[in-house]
């Protein structure tokens, strides 16, 4: 999304713009998205849930997320939600696909299959690493695969080349946002309806029975769960479940209904567990943490510009969306907000 965003906004302020897509298409995880491009409600909340990221990058998400939802807007993208429904957040749910051609078509000249940039600035905006295993396993250290929640194409690219030329990294390179996943085979178009998203009423096992996390604990976006999961034997858990869990509601549907998505592969026979199951136990569901974008990345500042340890500058490069760290380390905020808000900044200052 930062790449379409910052090219967009760039023609729009008068600049010639080259966007190089390494994929077959573009949008990236954007296209994949549920689109809900939000921010915290509260600005005490957004530090108290994130509170190791970047307090400056994090206040110009958060001040400029407005704007830059009118802005998609101005340009004719048509909203599915006027608000999150969450009470926690604030913003719209767009179309992802209308949302991706807008942009697309406003980017200017696209080349496709292609990871080369020969630019004079160049903005990195690879959407970070989640697609490398060699870097997820470097930084991340889960104890098992993590099963990948997105687009192919991101594997770290941009970071890579900014590491090469001198750029420090964010703090939260171990953390990730994704989905605890059913444990069976999915494909790209049922990333969202598989998402397992009712940890919060299950009681959780990893594969050696140990009960390794209270429902209680669950933070309301289920990140920390889904972390949590990767650190246990395979990266796996069991979600069990009795019937007052299953009876519970997420959003517009029950969790038993949200148990019925998950292919027959991950729903478990009781007697296959392999650990006794609580009394009441009516199902279980057999999870596998998947990633869907790295929180850590690329150090830069509130311009987008990548920085040194020593906090000065690497002339001429900026990184936007996910490939830029340090905004919801400790926690989870909006992927699409981060790359929305700082491919507006980088093009802004680009264009300078
Ligand atoms: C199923 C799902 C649901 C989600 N739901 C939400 C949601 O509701 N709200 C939310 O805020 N976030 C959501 N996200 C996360 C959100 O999609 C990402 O945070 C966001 O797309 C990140 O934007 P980005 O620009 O950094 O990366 P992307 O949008 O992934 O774009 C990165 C682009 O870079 C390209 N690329 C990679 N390497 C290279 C290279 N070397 N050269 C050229 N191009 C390269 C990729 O192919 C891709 O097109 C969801 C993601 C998924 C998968």
């Amino acid at each position: 999304m930062a790449g379409l965003v910052a090219a967009a906004r760039l023609r729009e302020l008068g600049r010639d713009v080259v966007v190089h897509e390494k994929g077959t298409r573009v949008g990236g995880s954007m296209l994949l998205s549920s689109c809900v491009i939000w921010r915290h409600r509260d600005w005490d909340d957004f530090r108290r849930e994130c509170p190791a990221g970047d307090a400056r990058l994090q206040q110009l998400i958060w001040e400029r997320l407005d704007d830059g939802i009118a802005w998609l807007e101005s340009l004719g993208v048509p909203v599915v939600w006027q608000e999150t429904g969450n009470p926690h957040t604030t913003g719209k749910r767009f179309d992802p696909k209308a949302l991706t051609e807008t942009l697309a078509a406003r980017a200017g000249k696209i080349e496709l299959h292609s990871d080369g940039c020969s630019g004079e600035t160049t903005l990195l905006c690879t959407g970070g690493f989640a697609a490398s295993p060699a870097l997820v396993g470097r930084y991340v250290a889960p104890a098992g695969s993590l099963r990948l929640r997105a687009s192919p194409w991101s594997e770290g690219d941009g970071l890579c080349l900014a590491v090469d030329r001198g750029a420090a990294l964010s703090g939260g390179m171990d953390e990730f946002y994704g989905r605890n996943m059913p444990d069976a085979p999915w494909d790209e178009t049922q990333l969202v309806s598989l998402s397992q998203l009712y940890g919060r009423f299950a009681r959780i096992f990893d594969e050696d029975g140990i009960e390794f996390f209270q429902r209680d604990d669950v933070s309301w976006s289920e990140t920390n769960i889904v972390q949590a999961t990767a650190l246990r034997r395979d990266a796996k858990a069991y979600y069990v479940l009795d019937d007052e869990a299953l009876r519970q509601r997420v959003r517009e549907r029950t969790v038993a209904e949200l148990v019925a998505t998950a292919p027959p592969e991950a729903r478990v026979p009781l007697a296959d567990l392999p650990f006794d199951p609580p009394v009441g136990t009516v199902d279980a569901v057999r999870v596998i943490a998947s990633i869907t974008h790295t929180i850590g990345g690329l150090r830069v500042d509130e311009r987008a510009r990548v920085l040194r340890e020593d906090g000065t500058t690497l002339d001429g490069l900026y990184a936007a969306g996910v490939d830029a760290g340090g905004v919801a380390t400790g926690g989870y905020s909006s992927g699409l907000a981060q790359a929305l808000v700082q491919g507006l900044a980088a093009a802004e200052d680009a264009a300078r």
